[in-house]
């Protein structure tokens, strides 16, 4: 019989930081939230709170996906769209559930639909014509956006389509978008003109 000689901290053990007469962020849960839970993979320093029973539940489907490539979770999430049913967290939010509703800052479970859509919220009004000129995906780093410049400005160069108009005109157009865009990521406007 061995005896381990550095006692262990058991997995679920109430936190002493929290908060008091905080309740179990489990939807429709009155328990005390005395466990915490990180929300997500890249944002490890905001919490979750939970009682007992749904910090097991919250870590069971947290580690149900360690390991797994970005597609297999994608095809798994497909598979079976109640995430882990009849658990956390989709039970209890029925037919209220959408999956914006996931906290999934990387997108890893998101379909390909969420994606398009959450791309195309991100595009500054400005910004969405000339990037489709530019055959972009926003958001776009100044060395994308030089390299992809330089491409089609080569491609539709007046001189390596002997000499064509609809060339120059398509180059001007690119000209333009480049100007555009360029100038936004030099300078970005202030927060606060939102729309
Ligand atoms: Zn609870």
């Amino acid at each position: 019989m061995t005896t381990r000689r550095t006692p262990r901290t058991k997995a679920f053990a109430p936190d002493p930081a929290a908060p008091a007469g905080r309740s179990c962020d489990h939807p429709g849960c009155a328990l005390d939230g005395a466990y915490r839970a990180p929300k997500s993979r890249t944002s490890i320093n905001e919490y979750y709170w939970f009682c007992l029973e749904h910090v097991r539940e919250y870590n069971a489907s947290w580690d149900f996906y360690k390991g797994m490539t970005p597609g297999q979770i994608e095809a798994q999430t497909r598979a079976d769209t109640g995430w882990q049913r009849p658990t956390w967290p989709l039970g209890s939010l029925g037919k209220q559930f959408d999956e914006t509703m996931l906290h999934d800052p990387l997108q890893l479970l998101a379909t390909g639909r969420i994606k398009r859509e959450a791309a195309k919220v991100n595009v500054p009004t400005e910004l969405r014509e000339p990037i489709r000129t530019l055959g972009l995906d926003w958001p776009i780093s100044m060395d994308v956006l030089k390299t992809r410049y330089k491409e089609l400005a080569k491609r539709h160069h007046p001189d390596a389509n002997g000499g064509d108009r609809a060339a120059e005109e398509r180059l001007k157009t690119i000209n333009i978008a480049y100007a555009v865009v360029r100038h936004y990521l030099t300078d970005p406007p202030r927060m606060a003109a939102t729309g």
